[in-house]
């Protein structure tokens, strides 16, 4: 574990990190070639960073460090998901998945933005762990590059989607998320399209209706996983503050003000949410604005009670949903011998 006091350099934002080489006596376009440096290259020291003078480079060295986020521990699965342990600077872990289909061409890293989480549901893994702390920008940004890396190293192709659904709840560490992805969609910079990025939420209203003022440009998941207060309360507390009611109107005022797409994740469990009853009350859910549903195979979290529905409910439920018009996709999880599946990230460690 590094101990140090000098600050990380890249929690400075443009115009600290402006204000610092002013301080310095040098001009303001070194900010601009550190900034690169930092968001684009990847730079993990100074020494890198070979247009700056050597004795800039030193000057940087003894104000300030680059605290990176290290890959020390890989799994890949049967299925050919990997899944990578990131240990960060003051020893805390986190994780990141890489989940390939390569026929489609499609790369996506799941990404962690917390250590720990808040939100305890009562179905996660990671909620169990309670929440240690936020990830900042640069913490999330070594865990795209280090996967993209992955990716095209075992597949040849670099990263095409990110999801934000690993550890932690992105919304209640938004100022961190929100900064990564302006870093990953930056023209000058990594380029990917918001469009191939999304969000997913345990349901915090007013957060999402922060992020429609924002007019944010990403997709939203929200992960709703019960079609009712009753049960949703049972397995999600967060629901207890933002019921369905409010969650619909966030999410109505969203696609109002930004168009873009929305979708619910839901966790099908044996006899507790996936019942023919659940399922019209999930097609209401489902007629105000244009939706998708993700239904998601339950992977086993040790110590957890549910279990996963099985194929025929699943079927049937899902028909349901198909039969009323909803656009329904029916998940298998990947990644669950390694638990790298939803729901089961920091299932071992
Ligand atoms: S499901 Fe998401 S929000 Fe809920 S405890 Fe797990 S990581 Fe946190």
């Amino acid at each position: 574990m590094e101990t140090t006091d000098k600050t990380d350099i890249r929690t400075l934002d443009k115009k600290k990190l402006l204000e610092f080489f002013e301080s310095q006596g040098e001009p303001s376009f070194r900010a601009s070639q550190v900034w690169k440096w930092l968001w684009t290259d990847h730079a993990t020291t100074f020494g890198e960073m070979t247009n700056l003078s050597k004795s800039l480079r030193e000057v940087l060295d003894e104000h300030f460090v680059i605290h990176r986020a290290e890959i020390f521990n890989t799994q890949k699965s049967n299925d050919g998901t990997i899944k990578s342990v990131f240990r960060l600077h003051d020893g805390a872990q986190i994780e990141a998945v890489l989940i390939p289909v390569p026929r489609d061409r499609r790369f996506t890293l799941c990404v962690s933005c917390q250590v720990g989480c808040s939100l305890a549901c009562s179905f996660c893994a990671t909620g169990k762990m309670k929440r240690v702390r936020n990830l900042h920008a640069g913490e999330i940004l070594d865990q795209f590059f280090e996967v993209n890396k992955q990716s095209l190293e075992i597949y040849g192709h670099p990263l095409t989607n990110i999801v934000y659904m690993g550890m932690g709840e992105p919304l209640l560490n938004y100022r961190e998320v929100i900064l990564s992805i302006n870093y990953i969609t930056d023209p000058d910079g990594i380029n990917m399209s918001p469009r191939r990025i999304t969000v997913s939420t345990a349901g915090i209203s007013k957060m999402i209706r922060k992020m429609a003022d924002d007019e944010v440009r990403f997709n939203l998941a929200l992960s709703l996983h019960a079609a009712n207060d009753e049960k949703r309360d049972e397995i999600m507390a967060i629901n207890e503050q933002n019921d369905l009611n409010s969650l619909m109107a966030a999410l109505q005022y969203f696609y109002d003000k930004t168009g873009n797409r929305i979708s619910y994740e839901y966790i099908a469990f044996q006899n507790f949410n996936d019942g023919p009853e659940d399922a019209k009350q999930l097609v209401e859910l489902c007629s105000s604005f244009p939706v998708g549903v993700n239904i998601i195979e339950y992977n086993p979290v040790e110590g957890i009670d549910f279990i996963k529905s099985d194929e025929d409910r699943l079927d049937k439920f899902a028909g349901i949903l198909a039969n009323n018009g909803v656009r329904v996709t029916v998940r298998r999880s990947r990644g669950k011998d390694i638990d790298a599946a939803c729901g089961q990230l920091a299932n071992k460690n």
